[in-house]
C-alpha cells in the first residue's frame, strides 16, 4: 500500500483564490433585561431576617435527604418566628425517571413537619427521556444545516450528545426550575393586593460538599432570572455549609421518614439515573428498577450516544446483572442503615423508636 508523501499534495493554486466557506456566525445572546425594581444584592443574609422579610418561603423538596434536612431546619426557624404559614413546600415531579414514591414521601415529610401547603409542579409534555430524543432531533438538524453551509456532506455531520451532563445540565431548568417558576407566578397572583413586588424566598438544599461547582454558589443571592416587576426572588441555600453528618443529624432530630433508596446504598435521590450520580448509585438503580434502565439503554441507541461520557447504560446494566448473579437478589438492608453510617446506631435507633411512637411508622 502506498503512503501519501508531501509530494502527493495538490499543487498550490496561483489563480484567483476562492475564500473557504466561513463558519456560520454564532448568534450573540442578548443580555436578559432585569426589571429596574429588582435589587442587585440581598438586603440580608441572616436566616431569621430572610424569613421575616419574605412574603412566601418556598422550600424546594426533591424528597431527598438534603431537602428533608433543609425542610426541618427552615420549619424550625419559621415556627420560632410564628411564621410557619408563609412556608410552602414544592416538589417537581419528574414522572417515570424519578425513584418510586418520592412525590408521596415529599408530601408526607411536609405534612409531618407541620407545613399546610404542599404543591406539585411538573414540566408539561415530554419527560426527561423523551426530551433527550427531541433534543437529539434538534441537534442533528442543526449539525446537518451547519455542514451544508460549510459545503460538507450533511450525513457526516457530528451530532453533539443529547444527554444532559454536568457541562450541559439542561435537565434541571426543564424539569425543575421552569415548572417551579409557574408556582411563583401563582403565589405572586395571590398577593397582588400588597401593591408592591411580592418577596419570595426560595430555599434550595444544595451543599458545597456535593461538588466543586456547588461550592462556588452563594448562600444567599438574588435570583434575577426568576424575578421581575411583580416578584423579587431571593435564593437561600440554608444548608450550603453542612456536612453529610450534620444533614443526617437533622433528619434524626426531625424524626421524619427518609427514602429507602439511601439504605440500599444510594448517595443521591431524585432521578434514578442522574447524570451527576456516582457509578454505584447508577448500578444500584439498574438493580432496583431494571425496566427503567432498559428504557435508558434503548434511548442510547436512538440518539447514538452513551448516557454518560465513558459509561453507557448497557455497561451499567451489565454490572448490575453481574452483581445480581454474584449476590442474588439483595434483601432490603435494615431501616436506618444509611443514617447509622453517619451518626451511629445508638442515635439511629432513638430516631427509629421516636418515629414509630410519633407517627406510627415502622421502627
Ligand atoms: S436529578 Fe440529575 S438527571 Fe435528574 S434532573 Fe436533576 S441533575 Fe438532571
Amino acid at each position: 500500500m502506498q503512503t501519501a508523501t508531501l509530494f502527493d499534495l495538490p499543487a498550490i493554486q496561483t489563480g484567483p483564490q476562492v475564500a473557504p466557506a466561513a463558519a456560520p456566525a454564532k448568534k450573540a445572546r442578548r443580555p436578559r433585561k432585569v426589571h429596574a425594581s429588582v435589587p442587585l444584592m440581598p438586603s440580608t443574609t441572616v436566616p431569621d431576617k430572610l424569613i421575616r422579610e419574605a412574603d412566601w418561603v418556598v422550600v424546594s423538596s426533591s424528597g431527598g435527604k438534603d431537602s428533608q434536612a433543609m425542610l426541618w431546619y427552615v420549619v424550625r426557624r419559621a415556627k420560632a418566628l410564628g411564621m410557619l404559614d408563609k412556608v410552602v413546600v414544592v416538589h417537581a415531579d419528574l414522572g417515570r425517571v424519578e425513584w418510586e414514591g418520592t412525590r408521596e414521601l415529599a408530601e408526607l415529610q411536609a405534612l409531618l413537619a407541620g407545613v399546610r401547603r404542599f404543591e406539585v409542579v411538573q414540566a408539561s409534555g415530554a419527560d426527561l427521556l423523551d426530551r433527550v430524543e427531541i433534543r437529539y432531533g434538534k441537534l442533528k438538524a442543526k449539525a446537518e444545516k451547519e455542514a451544508v453551509e460549510r459545503g460538507e456532506d450533511p450525513t457526516t455531520a457530528k451530532v453533539p450528545p443529547a444527554w444532559p451532563s454536568s457541562a450541559a445540565r439542561w435537565c434541571t431548568p426543564d424539569a425543575k426550575r421552569g415548572p417551579i417558576r409557574t408556582l411563583y407566578t401563582r403565589l405572586t397572583a395571590e398577593l397582588t393586593h400588597l401593591g408592591r413586588p411580592v418577596r419570595i424566598l426560595e430555599c434550595i438544599g444544595q451543599r458545597a460538599a456535593e461538588s466543586s461547582q456547588r461550592a462556588k454558589l452563594a448562600e444567599v443571592e438574588i435570583n434575577q432570572g426568576a424575578s421581575n416587576g411583580r416578584r423579587h426572588v431571593t435564593t437561600w441555600r440554608p444548608i450550603h455549609a453542612w456536612s453529610d453528618r450534620k444533614v443526617w443529624r437533622e433528619i434524626a432530630r426531625s424524626r421524619l421518614p427518609y427514602h429507602p433508596a439511601y439504605d440500599w446504598g444510594n448517595r443521591r435521590l431524585s432521578c434514578v439515573f442522574c447524570v451527576l450520580g456516582c457509578n454505584s448509585d447508577l448500578v444500584n438503580g439498574a438493580r432496583r428498577v431494571p425496566e427503567l434502565a432498559a428504557a435508558y439503554a434503548e434511548t442510547e441507541v436512538k440518539v447514538g450516544a452513551d448516557f454518560k461520557k465513558g459509561l453507557s447504560m448497557r455497561e451499567i446494566i451489565r454490572r448490575a446483572q453481574a452483581l445480581e448473579e454474584a449476590e442474588g437478589p439483595a434483601a432490603r438492608p435494615p431501616m436506618g442503615t444509611a443514617m447509622a453510617e453517619h451518626i451511629g446506631w445508638a442515635e439511629t435507633n432513638k430516631y427509629r423508636n421516636r418515629r414509630a411512637a410519633l407517627y406510627g411508622l415502622a421502627a
